[in-house]
């Protein structure tokens, strides 16, 4: 069997969506997992909603019916009037009606419940219009069968109770029909409320299906040909990667290419499971594959970039050295703090860290490391990393910028810069 993962681009209009239906009938003769994104720019209108509910602002029921209108329409382009989908979706929305007429118990719980209607709705809408359109198939609420504990808005999967319960579910329903429907992103925890797994983790579903289902390969389908070695949206002459390795598909993720969801690669790599990335729009394309010591040689430099990244500089405030001590207490704040580092460095008497600019986070991390430690930082740098880098494509990077600081392995270069 094989999964199958759409994400929101895939999914945003009646047209995309008798697009899926056109793909899938490629392959009626596999047994599929089909793991959907919500619809388009969903999420984050539901985001909306969640913030101004929260901030007890009154039109977050006007903002929630903006959303439901939006899929009211999909629907009237999809389906005769009156068909029993306009109910089943309504329903979805009439639960996160009752959520706004109560106080909300707290930001990230009432996220969860709201932001997850974005994935319910879309495969209620594409799993009935398939069975519309005579292809057989099952929707299953992901929240009985992603079981999770309660860290809300970026749950931990309960892996054994996950994988019993879908080894369970997803084979006996794959037996009576060879589609079944759920949705990304979301989970349930074991008192039924829903949580989520971080954003766009649809990725991480599909890989955490296949890995209990032990699938035969998962394919995640996008607007892009494949996996690139650079953002198009950075750099012109970009280069379609033919195949990748585990390894650098991970590193990769990691440094913020955001073509696949960084916790994707563990779980396929675990059971040895390949990833392919196509385009919806051009299904009968090669797209890339990703796995087992699978490398496109020579290697092509990767390029990844991440902006608004800021350097923060600590230093004990006595002149005495950043050595074991001082180390753990700076370590311990990061992790209370919930930061995640995205290059570090050390010399004598300071310590660097490079993260992202989060207007949340960083103040926060800022005045608990002022309590103990000196602290210098510098905003508006970017950070590239270059996976198989060479001379040539740092001294291109370089142009017309200042160069902060600079690290490099054999195989990942990573410089921070500033514009001169
Ligand atoms: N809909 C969610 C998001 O936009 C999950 C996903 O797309 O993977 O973050
Ligand atoms: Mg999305």
């Amino acid at each position: 069997m094989q999964v199958f993962k759409f994400g929101g681009a895939s999914v945003k209009d009646a047209s995309s969506i008798k697009n899926i239906k056109s793909i899938l009938s490629r392959y009626t003769a596999d047994s599929l997992v089909v793991v959907v994104s919500a619809m388009g720019k969903t999420t984050n209108a539901l985001e909306k909603v969640v913030n101004a509910h929260f901030n007890n602002d009154d039109n977050a029921t006007q903002l929630l019916n903006e959303v439901k209108l939006f899929h009211d329409e999909i629907i009237a382009n999809l389906f005769p009037v009156n068909h029993p989908v306009i109910i089943e979706v309504n329903n979805f929305f009439v639960e996160a009606e009752w959520m706004l007429e109560e106080k909300p118990r707290s930001y990230n719980f009432l996220y969860d419940q709201i932001v997850s209607i974005g994935e319910l709705v879309s495969t209620k809408i594409i799993s009935q219009y398939l069975l519309l359109q005579q292809m057989d198939n099952t929707w299953i609420d992901a929240r009985g069968i992603i079981l999770t504990d309660n860290n809300y808005r970026n749950a931990n999967i309960d892996w054994l109770q996950t994988e019993t319960i879908i080894v369970e579910t997803v084979t006996s329903q794959l037996k009576k029909k060879n589609i079944v429907i759920t949705q990304g992103f979301i989970g349930g925890t074991s008192e039924n409320y829903t949580t989520t797994l971080g954003r766009e983790g649809s990725d991480y579903t599909a890989a955490i299906i296949a890995y209990c289902m032990k699938a035969d390969s998962v394919t995640i389908w996008k607007d892009v040909p494949g996996v690139l070695n650079a953002d198009p949206r950075f750099f012109d002459d970009t280069q379609k990667l033919e195949q990748i390795s585990y390894l650098d598909a991970i590193e990769m993720t990691y440094y913020g290419a955001t073509v696949i969801h960084p916790k994707t690669i563990k779980p396929l790599e675990n059971r040895g499971i390949p990833l392919y990335v196509k385009s919806f729009l051009q299904p009968e394309g090669a797209g890339t594959i990703i796995g087992k010591d699978l490398n496109t040689k020579p290697f092509v430099p990767n390029l990844i970039v991440k902006t608004n990244q800021v350097l923060i500089s600590i230093s004990a405030t006595d002149f005495s050295f950043i050595a074991e001590d001082n180390l753990s207490a700076i370590f311990n704040i990061f992790a209370t703090q919930g930061i995640k580092i995205n290059l570090m460095q050390n010399s004598a008497i300071s310590f660097s860290v490079c993260l992202d600019n989060d207007a949340i986070a960083l103040p926060a991390l800022l005045d608990a490391l002022k309590q103990h430690f000196k602290v210098r930082y510098n905003d508006n740098l970017t950070l590239y990393t270059i996976r198989h880098y060479n001379q040539f494509t740092l001294d291109s990077l370089l142009k017309g910028k200042t160069l902060i600081l600079e690290q490099r392995s054999r195989n990942t270069a990573q410089i921070i810069t500033r514009p001169n």
